[in-house]
């Protein structure tokens, strides 16, 4: 039997272990990282580009994002939150280009417009005054309000065809949106990280199990097409996606308990045709049906994959027990505990119009995701569009002190608390807010680094405006920062 160690493994070759990779050799060049992938190649599960929807999270148009606070406006404090780990992500990537780690910023990102689209008088009129109070803080400034036919025929003409002049509706528009293909990025970053010294990527090696070694660290037993290797290592990230939580299950550790797991799967339309692709120019969002996940809320998006502009629809949720969408029917059982299959039953029964939505979408025919597909856009026909199948979401069901049960729709970062262990769970924001995510769990994993140890100034060197403690001069700070990654990525309003 193989037997390997290293500083740190990282199982999975998605966004987040791509990205925290790249940050550990940013940091410490002299560690040895062992990255795991199951499959045969890197990034094939949610981070690839069309198992996602693409979207550089910002949160300017995604109305999930600003729910309707206690005062009866807009409540802005996670579009803030998301806008700042955002331009987080954008620092990083800056960076990396600057260094040459990344190079030609335009295999990965595209800037164009992102839109929140509603119907009827109450949707516009909360439309208006979301945009108010956006548009007057620095990070959505320049969002643009209308109501005016004229005016949306100008931004959306594909939109606002077939419809009639008294339709009532109203977008807003932000220019300074962005398109991702977190597969392409993911590959460029592990492009660079295999050329590192001490950088060893190992395909079609599958974790299988992990248990404590007497020394604290971890022993991993990985599967590799039968034959068997044994990794040792002190610190171990489980960045495995929907495949995260049956892992930290597996591991045996206290963090574990409670948690569970509750996959929605989603399909998109595609548009197969030229003329159509090009007279669309946006990501457009509307608002998510009554008992659906946020994150369903349905956009027409236009995409880059591989390079190639092409035009979205979706997502069309529906369900699945797998845990990945290379993955087995059997993960969702597999992932039933004594500890938590209460939390299951309770979320399954209190959360009862989502169970509807998820069955109502399972049960639509080519008919149904037609007739949503005209809502965006009223001349859409079928022959212009195929069906594809998107990555798969593993929801978190928590139990949480005082509050029982409770399905989350964001990422959690669950680490051990010798930070030996870390494992990502949840998939909304997502691959936009990795490098976020992934500096918080090196300061938890890696307390004394930030203590004693250069980690902080060399993050700062990354990541030079740090939207959590910009003071009184942050919006010039935030300006500033920005023109700088936009000239360096190649960002600018088209
Ligand atoms: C439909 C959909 C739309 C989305 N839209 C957006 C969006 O618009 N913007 C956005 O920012 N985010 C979006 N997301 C979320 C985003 O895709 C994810 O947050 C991100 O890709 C997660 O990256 P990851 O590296 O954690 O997981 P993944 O990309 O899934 O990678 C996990 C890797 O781990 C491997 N693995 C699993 N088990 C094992 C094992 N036992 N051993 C070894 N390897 C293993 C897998 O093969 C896989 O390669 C969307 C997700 C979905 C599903």
């Amino acid at each position: 039997m193989e037997r390997i160690q290293a500083d740190a493994v990282l199982v999975g070759a998605g966004v987040m272990g791509a990205t925290l990779a790249t940050l550990l050799q940013q940091l410490e060049p002299g560690l040895t990282v062992l990255i795991l992938e199951r499959l045969e190649q890197v990034a094939a599960e949610s981070s690839a580009a069309l198992n996602n929807a693409g979207t550089g999270h910002g949160a300017n148009c995604e109305l999930n994002y600003t729910p309707i606070g206690a005062h009866g406006g807009p409540n802005l404090h996670k579009a803030l939150a998301i806008n700042g780990a955002y331009e987080q992500s954008l620092q990083f990537w800056a960076a990396l280009v600057e260094q040459g780690v990344l190079s030609g910023p335009g295999t990965f990102l595209h800037q164009l417009p992102h839109y929140s689209l509603v119907w009827g008088e109450e949707e516009v009129a909360a439309l208006a005054q979301r945009q108010q109070h956006m548009a007057a803080l620095p990070q959505f400034a320049g969002m643009a309000f209308s109501r005016d036919h004229r005016a949306l025929w100008d931004w959306l003409p594909l939109v606002m065809e077939g419809r009639s002049a008294g339709e009532v509706m109203a977008a807003t528009r932000y220019g300074r949106g962005t398109d991702v293909d977190f597969g392409a990025l993911t590959e460029s970053l592990v492009h660079w990280l295999q050329r590192q010294p001490g950088v060893e990527l190992r395909l079609n090696h599958a974790l299988h199990k992990l248990r404590r070694r007497a020394d604290g660290g971890w022993r991993l037993d990985v599967d590799q097409g039968g034959k068997r290797v044994q990794v040792d290592s002190p610190f171990v990230f489980l960045g495995a996606g929907g495949g995260a939580l049956l892992l930290l299950q597996r591991a045996g550790v206290p963090e574990a308990r409670g948690y569970a797991g509750f996959p929605v799967s989603g399909q998109w339309l595609i548009c197969q045709t030229a003329p159509l692709i090009d007279r669309h120019w946006g990501k457009v969002y509307g608002k998510a049906p009554v008992g659906a996940p946020p994150m369903s809320m349905p956009h027409l998006d236009s995409r880059w994959i591989s390079g190639r502009r092409g035009l979205l629809f979706g997502p069309y949720a529906g369900f699945s027990g797998k845990f990945l969408k290379h993955g087995s029917w059997l993960d969702l059982p597999a992932s039933v505990r004594p500890h938590n299959l209460l939390s299951m039953v309770g979320v399954g029964l209190r959360e009862r119009r989502l169970v509807g939505y998820l069955l109502q979408q399972l049960g639509q025919g080519p008919k149904e995701r037609l007739a949503s597909l005209r809502r965006f856009l009223p001349q859409a026909r079928p022959e212009d569009w195929r069906l594809a199948v998107a990555g798969q979401r593993v929801q978190i069901i928590k139990q949480e002190p005082g509050r029982g049960a409770q399905l989350k729709l964001g990422t959690e970062l669950v680490a051990t608390g010798d930070g030996s262990l870390a494992a990502l769970l949840g998939a909304s924001p997502g691959a936009s807010t990795a490098v976020t995510i992934m500096v918080d769990l090196l300061r938890r994993c890696f307390p004394q680094r930030f203590q004693s140890g250069h980690w902080p100034q060399r993050l700062a060197q990354l990541l030079p405006y740090d939207p959590a403690t910009a003071g009184p001069d942050s919006a010039s700070a935030l300006a500033q920062c920005r023109q700088r990654c936009d000239t360096i990525l190649g960002l600018r309003e088209v």
